[in-house]
């Protein structure tokens, strides 16, 4: 007997660096959205698209929710994790098991204000020294809020993460897919391409300096010999531009030739990529600005 088809909107909450594009990545099986070990790094949002036989799960990975300081880009980052979560089917509330922190506080609260099914993941299990150490923490979790489900993964190695599929795949509404089975994300590859130009900025450049920099595609020409991107690396100060370009242009240089790769991998053709450094100052307080890279609300 053939089991009914389910399909439905699943939003992923929980603060910077606990894990959420890395099981966004192991749910689909694709690289869709960028890791990073700083915080941050999706300031999209990106729906990741799972289909099997019997499911079409659709992934909304929310931006790192911090609290907002006065910078128009982090309030609009806010406003977006919290549109990103209207109208979803179920959503997963991630936080690590070390513990809850403050920093936990309002995914928590931006979560549980929904009335819809909430499960808890708790991610990198597999730090933990002995599996035990998660009783306290899952009775600690169900005093705080009356989860649908608890369920402990490790998103990098893993672990139970297909039991979490399991899990969320039963609370989708019987419905039939919404997407092509071959459609892995909704975002264009444009975008795709200049979030793998952001993931080398962040990579190749220590410290601040990633969060202040945006990337902006202002070409990408299809062909059958392969695809012709140039690329806007947008600062705020001449001395960061000096600092990207770096010396006799070998940072830069570097930060094309680890980009282009990363993109030949994910597009599967020739890229030709041409990156320039371009001072704008206070783009990031120009909403106009922010609306052309692709920060505004839908
Ligand atoms: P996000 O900011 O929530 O999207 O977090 P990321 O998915 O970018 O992950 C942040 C960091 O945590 C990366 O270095 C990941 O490799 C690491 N990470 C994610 N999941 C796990 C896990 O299950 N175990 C361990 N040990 N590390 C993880
Ligand atoms: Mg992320």
């Amino acid at each position: 007997m053939s089991e009914a088809f389910r399909s439905g909107f699943v939003s992923l909450v929980g603060k910077p660096n606990v894990g959420k594009s890395t099981l966004a990545n192991r749910l689909v099986g694709r690289k869709v959205s960028i890791t990073s070990r700083k915080p941050q790094t999706t300031r999209h949002r990106i729906l990741a698209i799972r289909t099997d036989a019997d499911t079409q799960l659709i992934l909304v990975d929310t931006p790192g929710l911090h609290d907002a300081g006065g910078r128009m880009v982090n309030r609009v980052i806010n406003r977006m994790a919290r549109s990103s979560l209207s109208g979803v089917d179920v959503i997963l509330l991630m936080i690590n098991a070390s513990g809850w922190t403050g920093v936990d506080d309002l995914p928590f609260e931006l979560a549980t204000s929904q009335k819809v099914p909430v499960i808890l993941v708790i991610n990198k299990v597999d730090r933990l020294k002995q599996k035990s150490d998660l009783l306290p923490l899952i009775e600690e979790s169900h005093r705080r809020f009356e989860f649908d489900e608890i369920v402990p993964v490790s998103a990098l190695s893993g672990h139970n993460v297909e039991a979490l599929y399991e899990v969320v795949r039963a609370r989708l509404p019987v419905a039939p897919k919404c997407f092509p089975d071959d459609q892995v994300t909704d975002k264009s590859a444009r975008f795709v391409v200049s979030e793998l130009i952001r993931e080398q900025l962040f990579r190749q450049l220590g410290q601040e300096l990633p969060y202040v920099t945006a990337v902006k595609i202002e070409q990408y020409d299809e062909s059958d010999d392969g695809i012709r991107v140039h690329a806007d690396i947008w600062v705020e100060k001449s001395s960061h531009k000096a600092i990207i370009i770096g010396r006799k242009g070998e940072r830069l240089k570097q930060i094309g030739t680890e980009a282009r790769q990363q993109i030949e991998r994910f597009v599967n053709k020739h890229v030709f990529l041409e990156l320039w450094v371009k001072v704008r100052k206070g783009w990031r307080d120009d909403s106009a600005a922010l609306e052309g890279l692709g920060y505004s609300e839908t």
